[in-house]
């Protein structure tokens, strides 16, 4: 079974995604966290969007590795794991830059269809749907209002002790939600046959019933 699950930043897709698949025993892959290893290693290499020869080589060198450690996905950087800095917020912007970037997106669209070749897998994203996995069983595109996003991460950075501003997160995550939307290549955008939700209203459980009630 494969279930391609997208939608903009900060709409609980990896939340979902996660119960989904722990419900259904199935692997879980988030391909955010593979643009943002590759945006987080052109960043301590010093390279710019704007430089695609270094960009072409590094793919090449990166060493890039998902692995699975008591069920949760770490990322892999030339065998450092870098699950936790590419959570920062430099790299979240860094990642919607160098996800427009064709060479990247050639590089790791051909390993998340490997990892789906090999397994039963829900993959969550932007471009799943459209481009990934075209041929998804399901496919969903979870969405919600911006400021109802905002107020969920500001929710969830406060839980850290950090203190938020909700304002600018909401203007960070439209920003975002711009940049992957209006990109050349793979664009942010809902397949015609994806199952749309609208989260703005609805509790995490909501979603997560809602879904599984279609699938099984
Ligand atoms: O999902 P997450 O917010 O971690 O993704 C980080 C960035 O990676 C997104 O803003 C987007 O630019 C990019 N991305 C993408 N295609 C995907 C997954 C993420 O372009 N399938």
């Amino acid at each position: 079974m494969k279930i391609a699950l997208d939608g903009p930043a900060g709409a609980g897709k990896s939340t979902v995604a996660k119960a989904l698949a722990q419900k259904l025993d199935i692997m879980y892959l988030d391909t955010g966290a593979m643009y943002r290893a590759v945006a987080l290693y052109m960043l301590d290499n010093g390279i710019s969007t704007d430089e695609q020869d270094k960009i072409e080589e590094a793919l090449e060198n990166i060493q890039l590795v998902v692995k699975y450690e008591n069920g949760a996905q770490k990322m892999y950087l030339k065998g450092e794991d870098v699950s936790l800095r590419i959570r920062e917020n430099a790299v979240s912007k860094a990642a919607s830059d160098f996800s427009a970037l064709q060479p990247v997106r050639v590089f790791l669209v051909k390993m998340q269809q490997e990892t789906a070749r090999q397994n039963d897998c829900v993959l969550d994203g932007r471009d799943i749907g459209t481009c990934v996995l075209p041929d998804a069983d399901f496919k969903f595109y979870l969405t919600a209002d911006s400021f109802e996003r905002a107020k969920r991460r500001a929710k969830e950075l406060t839980e850290k002790g950090q203190i938020v501003d909700v304002k600018k997160i909401q203007q960070e995550i439209e920003q975002r939600d711009y940049n992957d939307s209006h990109r050349d290549f793979s664009p942010l955008k809902q397949a015609e046959d994806a199952v749309l939700i609208d989260s703005t209203n609805m509790t995490v459980e909501e979603v997560i019933n809602y879904v599984i009630n279609i699938l099984l």
